[in-house]
């Protein structure tokens, strides 16, 4: 399988998705003109198995494979995955800064006041941005970025219908 449905149609992203394999990750820094080193790897291992993970998360599971990693290191390279477009960073208003390797579609997110869980919801409506500001003051605007603040199911006081009472 080519790694082109990776990188795009980013809509249909959750049908195509599978667990990458370290070449996937290795070409995917090459794609970017990163060199491969074993901390990049694994940050993009990690956040690609943990979507949403804040950057205390994703050094616990990177420390599985590489113990003796530094946070600066890691913080290192989440920027600079970040800035090359692999990783996308997310912030909620009051949250840590969260990361994920689902990039380049602009979808959205659910966040839960409550427990913080955080879920991604597809554009709206329509193509990006799928979202009109009132008033674009010339910008081409390209993107738009939506957090859905609420509770979730298992937060909500209303009982959820599918458990019995
Ligand atoms: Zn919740
Ligand atoms: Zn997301």
């Amino acid at each position: 399988m080519s790694l082109a449905p990776l990188l795009i149609n980013s809509r249909k992203w959750a049908r195509l998705r599978r667990v990458p394999t370290t070449a996937d990750l290795e070409h995917l820094l090459r794609g970017v003109s990163l060199r491969v080193t074993r901390p990049r790897v694994a940050v993009l291992s990690a956040v690609h198995d943990h979507p949403h993970a804040d950057t205390e998360s994703i050094i616990g599971a990177v420390r599985k494979d590489l113990p003796k990693v530094s946070h600066q290191a890691v913080y290192d390279v989440l920027r600079a995955l970040t800035a090359a477009g692999l990783l996308r960073r997310i912030q909620p208003m009051g949250s840590l800064a969260r990361y994920e390797a689902r990039i380049g579609d602009n979808h959205h997110h659910l966040a839960c006041r409550s427990c913080g869980v955080i879920v991604d919801v597809d554009c709206a409506v329509g193509a990006a941005p799928c979202l009109t500001a009132s008033d674009a003051h010339g910008f081409t605007i390209d993107e738009a970025e939506v957090i859905y603040w609420g509770l979730c199911p298992a937060c909500s006081p209303e009982p959820v219908p599918e458990k019995t009472r």
